[in-house]
Order: structure tokens, then C-alpha cells, then sequence
């Protein structure tokens, strides 16, 4: 039984957690290792870590510390060496590619460094590319278009192909076509790696907006120290394992 300070301390923390108390996606003791020929390169030594419902969290790192490893099974793309990860409960880890797939397909968004829109179509066409994909119904799909490219501040340039876009712009596109069928988890790798500081104030802005208006939790990963810090939580990455920050 835990003694009357350490009981209230529990309660404390338990009161600074989001309303939804229980964690979309838990991370536990994961580690990833890689056969290198004879090698064993052990990348992730040991990651904790709880995203929870409308949460905005951040992993800084440099390259080669592990972000994108990380990110790969927080999505589902990839399993872990060792440790457990659940999305919503389901253990991702016990999960062949299969079983994630479906589950990622639905309820998981990745934006890329690059933008990966499809150069020959609008905006518009991009992101409905997206709800054909995730089989929402023909009849949603114009409000749903409208109002994403709405909130990522794209109303007036939704006619524009990618090449008539600034890149700051392409990577809103990226991010309306990304939550065009309601996730429930944005993953977005380096986001915003190839945008200058103005062009990335204004994307750390748009994810702001994203979860607060559509609930979503969203997972970033940068090697930029000097990054606005928009994030509820930053877990600073040094060679596979989170240190404080
Ligand atoms: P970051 O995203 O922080 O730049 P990564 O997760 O991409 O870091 O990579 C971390 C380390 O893991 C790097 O040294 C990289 O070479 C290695 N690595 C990543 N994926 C593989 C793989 N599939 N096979 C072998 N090594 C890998």
C-alpha cells in the first residue's frame, strides 16, 4: 500500500494528465536492432513512451539518433527487437504486417520530408486521393476536401498543382491529405526539413491547429534545435534513448 505522500503525489500527477487519461498509443522498453553483415547495431536501447488523445509531441534528435526508427513503429511500418506497443490496445508488436496494415490504413497519417504529393494532381485531387484510399463514402468527400484544405489555410490555392505551390504550401497539402479521413495519429518525419524558418513557423502552427480541431495526436520528429516549440512534450533523442531535456 502505498504510503498517504507517495498516494498523493500519484493523484497530483494523475490530475496533469489530458482529459483522456488512457494513452492512444504506449510505447514500452522498446528496443530495435539492425544485422549489419556480422554486426548487431542496436538503435532503439530502451524507449518508454505514452501519446495520448490531442497531444502534440515532439522527437528531437540528431541524425542518426534514432527518430525515424522510432517513428517507423509508432506507425505500425516496421516491429520492434524487444518491448511491447499498443495502439489503441492492439499489440503491434505480436501483429504480423498484414493485421497493421488494415489498422494503419484507417487510423494513421504520415507526412514525409519530401511532401510526396502526386505531381499531376490539384491539391483538391491529392487530397481526395486520400478518401478513396480509406473508402470514405463519394458523398462525404467534397465537405471533408473543402474544409481540410480550409484549415491548413489552402481555400484560395485549391485548384494548384504541386509545381504551382511554394513548398511551405506543399507541405499543407501534405498535411490536409494526411487527416482527410480522420486518424486517430499523424506521423510526420522531418516535416519540415526543407522548409526555411518562416515556412516552418507556419506548418508548427497548422499542426496546432490540426489537434486542436480535429482531436487528433500528432508525433513530429526534427533535428532542429532551434525549432518554435509548439509541442505539449519533447523528448530529446541521443543514440537510442530518450535523455532530459
Ligand atoms: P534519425 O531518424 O534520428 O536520423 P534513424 O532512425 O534513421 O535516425 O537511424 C538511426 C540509425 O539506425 C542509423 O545509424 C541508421 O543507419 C540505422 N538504421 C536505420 N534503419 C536501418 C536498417 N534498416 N538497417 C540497418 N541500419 C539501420
Amino acid at each position: 500500500k502505498p504510503s498517504e505522500p507517495q498516494a498523493v503525489a500519484e493523484a497530483e500527477a494523475e490530475k496533469e494528465r489530458p482529459i483522456a487519461s488512457e494513452p492512444l498509443l504506449s510505447v514500452r522498453n522498446v528496443e530495435r536492432s539492425f544485422d549489419v553483415g556480422s554486426q548487431k547495431l542496436r538503435v532503439l536501447k530502451g524507449i518508454n513512451l505514452n501519446l495520448y488523445p490531442a497531444q502534440l509531441v515532439m522527437l528531437r534528435g540528431r541524425s542518426g539518433s534514432g527518430k525515424t526508427t522510432l517513428m517507423n513503429l509508432m506507425g505500425g511500418l516496421d516491429t520492434p527487437t524487444k518491448g511491447e506497443i499498443f495502439f489503441k490496445d492492439r499489440p503491434f508488436h505480436k501483429w504480423d504486417d498484414d493485421k497493421r496494415t488494415v489498422v494503419r490504413r484507417k487510423d494513421i497519417g504520415f507526412i514525409f520530408q519530401a511532401f510526396a504529393l502526386m505531381p499531376l494532381l490539384s491539391a483538391y485531387e491529392n487530397v481526395e486521393l486520400s478518401l478513396r484510399m480509406a473508402k470514405t463514402p463519394r458523398s462525404e468527400w467534397k465537405e471533408r476536401i473543402t474544409s481540410c484544405l480550409d484549415l491548413v489555410g489552402l481555400s484560395k490555392r485549391m485548384h494548384h498543382r504541386p509545381f504551382e505551390l511554394s513548398g511551405g504550401e506543399q507541405q499543407r497539402v501534405a498535411i490536409a491529405k494526411a487527416i482527410a479521413h480522420k486518424p486517430s495519429l499523424i506521423l510526420a518525419d522531418e516535416p519540415t526539413a526543407e522548409l526555411d524558418s518562416q515556412m516552418t513557423a507556419q506548418i508548427m502552427q497548422v499542426f496546432k491547429e490540426v489537434v486542436a480541431t480535429e482531436k487528433i495526436s500528432l508525433c513530429m520528429t526534427t533535428h532542429d534545435p532551434t525549432i518554435m516549440e509548439v509541442a505539449d512534450h519533447v523528448y530529446e533523442m541521443v543514440d537510442g534513448v530518450f535523455v532530459a531535456n
